[in-house]
C-alpha cells in the first residue's frame, strides 16, 4: 500500500479553533464586528508594534501599503526575485514599475550588497525607487538594520513582506513585524503560513498616520469618523466615500479563527525549528546544500538545495512526498517576460531556483514521517539522474 501523501505544507486546525469559529458564526457579527479588532490587537501586541490593520490577504495588504505610501505611476517598486508573484504584482496594482535586487545565495533573501551597488547606479540615473519590498524568505528576516542605513541615505519608503515570517525574530531577538526601518510589514493567513485564517492578511506599522490611511481603503475608501468628514454636523447615517477603495475586508468569522491561532503561534514556531534542526542532523552526510541555521528563522519553508532538482522532485512525488519548489524566480514569469525582464538578469535567483526543492515541514509533521522523507531522498539521490 502507498504511504499516504505527505504535503510540503499545511494548516494546523484543533478543536479550539473550531469551537472559535462556531460562537462567531453564532454571535451577531459574521463580518466588520468587534473579533478583527481583537485579532488586530491580538496581532499587534504580539509584534510590539502599536497599529495592525486586518485584510482579506497578504496581497491586498502589501496593495494598500502601496496606495498608502503613495506608489503610483512613474514610480519605481524594487523587491526581491525570489518570491511569490504577489511582492512584486502590488505596485503593478498601483500603476508603478517593478524592478529586482538578486539575493544572497545562504539566505534566499535580497543582498544588501546587490541593493547597495544598485542604489548607487540608480542615483546616478536620477531613478531612485520609492519603495523597495524585501522579503523574509521562508521565515528568515533580511537585515533591517542595514536597509534601514541605505533608506536613510536613499529616502525610499520600507514595506516588509513577512507573508513568511510571523513568529520569527529579527538579529536582535525581538519578533518580525512593523520593524523602526519599515514603513510596515505584511502578513498572511493562508493555511500553508504560520498560522491560519483561510484566506487573510494583516498590515502591522509603528506609523499610525500609515494605519488611519490605510483602514478606510480596505472598505471602499469610507469613513463614518465624524472627524474625518467633511460635512459637518450630519445626522448619523451619512458616511462619506472620499478615496477609490475596495472590499478587502476579512470576516468576523476569520478573524476569530485568527485570534484562537495566534495563541498557538509560539508552539507552531517551536515544532518547526525542532523538525529543522532535525533534517540538519538528519541530512547531516548528504550530498545536498542545507539551509544555514538559523535560531530566529520562522521555517516557513525548508529548502535544500539539490542537484538534478526535477528528477529528484519527481521521484519523491512517486514516494507520495509532497516536495515543491519555491520559486521559480518572478521575473520569468511570462508575465514578467512580456515587461522585457530575461534570464540572466538575476543570476543568484536564478541558480537558487534551479537546485531548490523544499522538503515536507509543517508543526504536525510527525519524526516518522520526516524520517520517511529523508529516506525516499536518500533513494533518490542515490537512484541518480
Ligand atoms: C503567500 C505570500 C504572499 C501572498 O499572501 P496571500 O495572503 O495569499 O495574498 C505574498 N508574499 C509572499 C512571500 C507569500 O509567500
Amino acid at each position: 500500500m502507498p504511504r499516504p501523501f505527505i504535503p510540503y505544507s499545511r494548516q494546523t486546525i484543533e478543536d479550539d479553533d473550531v469551537e472559535a469559529v462556531v460562537r462567531a458564526l453564532r454571535s451577531d457579527w459574521l463580518t466588520q464586528g468587534p473579533a478583527i479588532e481583537r485579532f488586530e490587537r491580538a496581532v499587534a501586541d504580539y509584534c510590539g508594534a502599536p497599529q495592525a490593520v486586518a485584510v482579506s490577504s497578504a496581497t491586498a495588504g502589501l496593495h494598500l501599503a502601496c496606495l498608502a505610501l503613495g506608489v503610483s505611476e512613474g514610480d519605481v517598486v524594487w523587491t526581491s526575485p525570489l518570491s511569490f508573484a504577489a511582492s512584486a504584482n502590488c505596485a503593478h496594482y498601483c500603476g508603478a514599475e517593478v524592478d529586482f535586487v538578486d539575493i544572497d545565495t545562504g539566505s534566499g533573501n535580497m543582498s544588501v550588497a546587490a541593493l547597495a551597488a544598485k542604489l548607487g547606479e540608480a542615483a546616478r540615473a536620477r531613478r531612485l525607487p520609492k519603495l523597495i519590498i524585501p522579503v523574509h524568505y521562508a521565515g528568515r528576516a533580511c537585515d533591517m538594520e542595514a536597509i534601514g542605513a541605505l533608506k536613510e541615505r536613499y529616502g525610499f519608503h520600507v514595506i516588509e513582506d513577512a507573508a513568511h515570517a510571523l513568529g520569527a525574530q529579527y538579529a536582535d531577538g525581538s519578533p518580525v513585524g512593523g520593524h523602526a526601518a519599515a514603513d510596515a510589514a505584511v502578513f498572511s493567513f493562508h493555511p500553508v503560513k504560520p498560522v491560519t485564517t483561510g484566506e487573510g492578511g494583516m498590515v502591522v506599522t509603528q506609523d499610525a498616520g500609515l494605519a488611519d490611511r490605510i483602514r478606510p481603503l480596505r472598505t471602499h475608501g469610507i469613513t463614518r469618523d465624524p472627524s474625518q468628514l467633511q460635512q459637518k454636523n450630519m445626522p448619523a447615517w451619512y458616511y462619506e466615500m472620499q478615496r477609490l477603495g475596495f472590499n478587502y475586508r476579512i470576516t468576523d468569522i476569520q478573524a476569530a479563527l485568527g485570534i484562537s491561532q495566534m495563541a498557538k503561534l509560539d508552539r507552531f514556531i517551536r515544532a518547526r525549528r525542532t523538525l529543522a534542526e532535525r533534517y540538519r542532523h538528519l541530512l547531516r552526510n548528504s550530498p545536498l546544500t542545507l539551509p544555514p541555521p538559523g535560531v530566529y528563522c520562522g521555517w516557513h519553508l525548508y529548502v535544500v538545495q539539490v542537484d538534478a532538482r526535477d528528477a529528484v522532485f519527481e521521484k519523491m512525488r512517486e514516494q507520495n512526498i509532497g516536495v515543491n519548489v519555491h520559486y521559480m524566480p518572478i521575473h520569468l514569469q511570462p508575465y514578467y517576460r512580456a515587461l522585457g525582464f530575461k534570464e540572466g538578469w538575476f543570476p543568484k535567483a536564478e541558480a537558487f531556483f534551479k537546485g531548490a526543492l523544499s522538503l515536507p515541514l509543517h508543526p504536525r509533521l510527525t519524526e516518522r514521517e520526516q524520517d520517511d522523507v529523508v529516506a525516499a531522498l536518500r533513494d533518490a539521490l542515490v537512484g541518480g539522474k
